[in-house]
């Protein structure tokens, strides 16, 4: 293990291996098959890329995605590593090219698409040359059910078969059981030793709040908390990214859109602009996402609710990969309750289907309406035993959200709902509550019945929280004929009959919170001078990047560049000990570094 230790520090520059990266790196140098469990950010591809380094022969990676292929590469090459991608991308000859070289043994990591693997001519090829392993990345591609699903995933045993002696490891940062069952059976894993981590990120800050404007506030949380950062927005339709995305960039936040909708090219060029851009917002759908793994992503933002906790946990998760703060924001209101219910009500799915996503959507709304830690929440969905109630670092621990007695406002909600039928929405119902005789409410007589008015009291937006919640809790539903039409539950007949209390969340705006590590790179730009240093060195990163044709992470990730900031290195030496810093970026950058930073006098300020 000291061999490895050393490579991690000589040349990815890093001082120690995080959670379980050594334990799996010693299972895997030894001939071990293992399975990684690990969420985004974890550092899961140092888990094969030491061990192929450490074992003779070539290692090959299995990657579902073409740019993401492409970016490890080049991050790998600036390392010194010589490693290659085979896919579609190249020509005829360049794919001679790497091939010849791979016979040659020239690499230690080929990255392949699974098509390209498949192929008898590959498999032949590679049977002539030693192998030090076989990396399945995104192994959850394996599962039917999940929306990343790939066929050609379902024939990688094959590996097994014809290389018993290779040994393999499997990688997702898919958390739920079922998914996992299914990658052990499809690739053949069952005595392979599975390696769980914790699914928590603590990096991400947590925060959900009722949508009111949700444009002006999507606005305001990204000019106050991340203004000029990478953030990804995800919302349902494809016209609404075009929308948003044209929105913000009238306002000033360069924003580009995403969506299955448009040509392939349009999307890959869009996407290989946000990888590279440092401060671009993609407005999404849920195509964009897997794989993305720009480690400077600082915000994902909700306009529209997901359809299940693990969507949820998959997209907030592409944020902060670099393990620097970042958050999940989101914002919810009565119309995502509605329209997720309508959306299964009207599916053609069976009555299983409908079921299961209806108990996700409960569980997703459960997390929304949470007066609790939202962390310990979602991690207890996703199966783990949890050792804290308060994360300290969501809205609902740094800002306890204030209940109130709703006895009264819900059951004057409820009847109403019943003195109409239950065939109307929240809309009309508000109508009625508030006394507005709209031509609705006239033409079926609303304003003579007795709930007409009762409700003055409250305003629009408060009664729209309270119908939410009420869809939340299960104290009214949608009903399956008419839209949205709300109907009451044996659970708000029990309500009304027995007159029992309820206690509402009190409406939280939209708010800065005060957290731990808060303020990403400007907390560490203190003074004028360092402020300097640090433009002057993202500018020479973006130079640099430019040049090689690579996104700027690739040359040094934000948390290097804050580290030459802080610690000002004026030597080869010094400039060695800064995490990301390998013996062979030294080489390469290290005069132009030492230049830049002994001119900053950043250290007699
Ligand atoms: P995953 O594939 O699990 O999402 P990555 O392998 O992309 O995660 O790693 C996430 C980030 O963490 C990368 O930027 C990587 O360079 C960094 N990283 C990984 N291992 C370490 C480590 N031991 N020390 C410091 N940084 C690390
Ligand atoms: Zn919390």
């Amino acid at each position: 293990m000291s061999r490895a230790l050393s490579i991690l520090k000589e040349v990815f520059g890093y001082p120690d291996f995080r959670g379980q990266q050594a334990e799996i790196i010693e299972h895997l140098v030894v001939g071990g098959d293992c399975l990684v469990l690990m969420p985004t950010g974890g550092g899961k591809s140092l888990c094969y890329q030491i061990p192929a380094l450490l074992r003779k022969g070539v290692a090959i990676v299995v990657s579902p995605l073409i740019a993401l292929m492409q970016n490890q590469v080049a991050a790998l090459n600036e390392m010194g590593i010589d490693a290659a991608v085979l896919n579609s991308t190249l020509s005829f000859e360049e794919m001679r090219g790497v091939e010849q070289k791979l016979l040659n043994g020239d690499y230690d990591l080929l990255y392949v698409a699974p098509e390209r693997l498949l192929t008898r001519h590959f498999l032949d090829l590679i049977a002539q040359i030693p192998l030090a392993l076989f990396a399945i990345d995104e192994a959850h591609c394996v599962s039917q059910w999940g929306h990343d699903f790939r066929p050609e995933y379902n024939q990688l045993n094959i590996l097994h078969v014809r290389f018993p002696n290779v040994p393999r490891i499997a990688l997702t940062a898919t958390a739920d059981a079922v998914t996992r069952k299914e990658v052990i059976e499809r690739l053949a894993l069952h005595d392979a030793k599975v390696f769980l981590s914790s699914f928590d990120r603590p990096n991400i800050h947590y925060q959900i709040v009722d949508k009111v404007n949700s444009k002006q506030q999507l606005f305001s949380f990204i000019q106050t908390e991340y203004p000029r950062k990478a953030g990804i927005v995800y919302c349902l339709s494809r016209k609404k990214t075009e929308e948003i995305a044209a929105w913000l960039n009238a306002h000033g936040i360069p924003a580009l859109a995403y969506h299955a909708g448009m040509s392939s090219d349009q999307r890959a060029q869009n996407q290989e602009k946000f990888l590279r851009d440092e401060s671009c917002v993609m407005v999404a759908t849920i195509a964009f996402g897997m794989g993305i793994d720009k480690p400077d992503v600082r915000f994902v933002a909700h306009l529209d609710m997901p359809k299940s906790i693990e969507g949820y946990y998959q997209e907030t998760g592409r944020a902060g990969r670099d393990g620097q703060q970042a958050s999940a924001w989101m914002a919810y209101g009565l119309n995502d309750v509605i329209q997720q219910r309508r959306m299964i009500e009207e599916s053609k799915a069976g009555a299983r289907f409908k079921q299961v996503a209806t108990k996700k959507l409960e569980a997703m709304l459960a997390l929304c309406e949470t007066t609790a830690c939202r962390r310990a929440q979602l991690l207890g969905y996703l199966g783990e035993t949890i050792a804290f109630t308060a994360c300290g670092n969501c809205d609902v621990c740094l800002n306890p959200p204030k209940t109130w007695n709703a006895t009264v406002a819900v059951q004057k909600a409820l009847s109403c709902v019943y003195r109409t039928g239950q065939q109307f929405g929240a809309g009309h119902l508000i109508d009625i509550l508030r006394g507005n005789r709209t031509g609705r409410v006239e033409q079926w007589r609303h304003d003579q019945i007795s709930t007409f008015g009762i409700g003055r009291d409250l305003s629009i937006k408060n009664w729209r929280a309270i119908f939410r919640q009420l869809i939340a809790h299960g104290l009214l539903t949608t009903s399956y004929e008419g839209y949205g039409a709300l109907c009451l539950t044996d659970a708000s007949r029990v309500v009304l009959k027995e007159r029992r209390d309820v206690f509402l969340r009190q409406p939280a705006e939209y708010k800065q919170l005060e957290r731990a590590g808060q303020k990403g790179d400007e907390l560490l730009v203190r003074g004028s001078h360092e402020q300097r240093l640090w433009d002057r060195l993202r500018d020479w990163r973006a130079e640099t990047a430019n040049e090689l044709g690579v996104p700027a992470y690739v040359v040094f990730h934000d948390v290097t560049l804050k580290e030459f900031v802080r610690q000002c290195p004026q030597t080869e030496d010094e400039l060695l000990r800064i995490t990301g810093v390998g013996t062979h970026k030294l080489d390469k950058y290290g005069g132009q570094l030492i230049e830049i930073l002994r001119n900053a006098e950043c250290r007699d300020s």
